[in-house]
């Protein structure tokens, strides 16, 4: 039997009312635990512990043992950025299956006709295929808060690959940030009238750690009424900040300052922080 002494805990699958947790024992051998909370207790309860012999085999076993929708949200994280986005989880809907992004790909004007996650995903199947079977998901049905992934990180991205379908999708966004206070969650959209629909849906209660983030459908041009069209209850903007890509050009002829290094989030946090001011300006690559 493996000691205690050298047990390494690496991975969790939690919910809000269950987890499946992954221990790697002595030798080659993994400890999968899943244990739930009863009624208003805070404490978890272990009632299913099994011994397997791969780290594969016990990633298959925590995820049939959480609910079918926490496993399969937690297994549509995208957790292996590079460059810009290491170190930050997020979760993505597939631009080729909106409609908004299809139309806006057409139009030679918006900044979705050069659209970089598309480029990016006509290469990479198996993540596209990941990324329709999010879209699947998260917009088919409001699910209960308690069935949420707590993402085991403190910064979550929420939309890197798409955008809002529709206002299903945006209240289990809000519910998921709400969720994962432990993290920086930013939210990006270009279809604001969408998330107002899915506050409306779930109450208009923002989480204090989620950032809304409206990207500016041209080129060099802030969309600033969009702040000020969409107001909370409480007198607060529904957006936070307005995203917008400048070419070289219009930069150098117009001394704007792009405030966007391109190079780390987790090192700059501008879209994930309340306090880091409501313009973000990216240089168009
Ligand atoms: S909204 Fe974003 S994901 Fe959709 S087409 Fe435009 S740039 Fe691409
Ligand atoms: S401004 Fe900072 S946090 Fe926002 S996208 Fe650029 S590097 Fe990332």
């Amino acid at each position: 039997m493996a000691s205690k002494t050298n047990i390494e805990k690496t991975m969790c699958i939690q919910s809000g009312a269950e987890k499946s947790t992954i221990e790697k024992l002595d030798g080659k051998n993994y400890r999968v635990t899943h244990a739930t909370r009863r009624g208003n207790s805070r404490f978890y309860f272990s009632d299913n512990v099994q011994i397997v012999k791969s780290r594969a085999a016990a990633c298959r076993l925590a995820l049939s043992l959480v609910n079918p929708i926490t496993a399969a949200l937690f297994n549509g994280l995208c957790m292996n950025h590079t460059a810009k986005m290491k170190d930050v989880i997020s979760f993505s809907t597939y631009c080729g299956l909106n409609p908004r992004c299809i139309e806006r790909m057409k139009d030679g004007n918006s900044v979705c006709a050069a659209c970089f996650a598309a480029r990016q995903m006509k290469r990479q199947k198996s993540t596209r295929e990941k990324l329709i079977k999010n879209t699947e998901i998260i917009t088919a049905s409001i699910y209960s808060p308690s069935l949420f992934p707590i993402i085991p990180g403190d910064m979550f991205r929420l939309e890197a690959f798409g955008d809002l379908v529709n206002d299903i999708q945006a209240a289990n966004y809000i519910m998921w940030a709400a969720v994962n206070k432990q993290a920086l969650v930013a939210l990006w959209t270009k279809n604001p009238d969408v998330l107002w629909k899915g506050f409306e849906k779930i109450g208009f209660n923002k989480p204090k750690n989620l950032n809304v983030i409206f990207s500016s459908p041209r080129l060099n041009t802030p969309a600033d009424n969009m702040r000020k069209l969409y107001i909370m209850p409480d007198g607060k903007p529904m957006i936070d900040k307005i995203f917008t890509v400048y070419t070289k050009k219009y930069i150098q002829e117009n001394n704007i300052i792009a405030n966007c290094g391109a190079r780390s989030c987790r090192g700059c946090k501008r879209c994930y922080k309340k306090s880091t001011g409501v313009y973000v300006r990216e240089i168009l690559k």
